[in-house]
């Protein structure tokens, strides 16, 4: 059931077609993992917070620095120096507090991963790497959660979703291990992805919409033009492989 104060607050997304309170009280039971308190992590965990998501785990081992402040918007000058996952915890509290959010200061491995995503019903991939994004796939795979991935690069992004025995996942679509190096990135292209995972969790939560599922979505920022490529599920992917395909 949702409160008057949330019927109110909520109000302007409730009124769309076949969201409703209904979609406004699955949000409401919703538990988010969004791995990462960096520039996507940012973008996602704010509107997450802001559309009334029940219950959010943001986890990062970062500390804030100067150089990140062009774009991961949750962390600002006087945050220097903090843990990220601090400095996060700190505002989005301070935007709704309906939402209950916990943060942890952890690195995601091998040995961590299913402890940290136990009980969370959706997966946000806001990472910076590859070799800890397959980590994640692998866990949300094998514990039927939802993955819903983003990168960036410049003024490039990208975005998929992934839902475990039905679609492609990660390890279709990339192969390998991309060295780790800094790369470039405006603010405003972690923003732009972000909010596509935003919408894509929510939709996902309410039941609404078509899914960016196998099909992975390009901004160029830059040319400002969206571009779209199919993704197959790849049966000998030694993620999902294994996993039987339904429907
Ligand atoms: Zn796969």
């Amino acid at each position: 059931m949702l409160t008057t104060d949330e019927l109110e607050r909520y109000e302007r997304q409730i009124i769309i077609e076949k969201f409703g309170e209904e979609g406004q009280e699955k949000l409401k039971r919703a538990k988010v993992f969004i791995a990462g308190a960096g520039g996507l992590g940012s973008a996602t965990s704010i509107y997450l917070m802001a559309a009334g998501v029940g219950m959010m785990r943001i986890v990062d081992h970062d500390r804030v620095e100067l150089s990140n402040l062009n774009r991961q918007i949750l962390h600002w000058d006087e945050d220097i120096g903090k843990l990220k996952v601090d400095s996060a915890l700190e505002k989005l509290k301070r935007l709704n507090k309906g939402v209950e959010i916990e943060a942890t200061e952890a690195t995601i491995t091998e040995a961590n991963v299913s402890q940290l995503v136990a009980d969370f019903d959706l997966i946000v991939d806001a990472m910076d790497n590859l070799p800890t994004r397959y980590v994640v796939n692998k866990a949300a795979l094998e514990r039927n959660i939802p993955l819903f991935h983003g990168a960036v690069y410049g003024f490039e992004g990208r975005a998929m979703t992934i839902i475990p025995g039905q679609t492609a996942c990660l390890r279709c679509l990339y192969r390998g291990v991309f060295p780790q190096e800094k790369f470039p990135v405006i603010g405003v292209t972690p923003a732009v992805i972000g909010c596509i995972q935003a919408t894509e969790v929510i939709k996902y939560i309410v039941g609404i919409g078509e899914l960016l599922t196998n099909r992975l979505l390009i901004f160029d920022g830059l040319d400002m033009k969206f571009k779209e490529f199919k993704v197959k599920k790849d049966p000998s992917c030694e993620h999902c492989g294994h996993l039987v395909t339904k429907e």
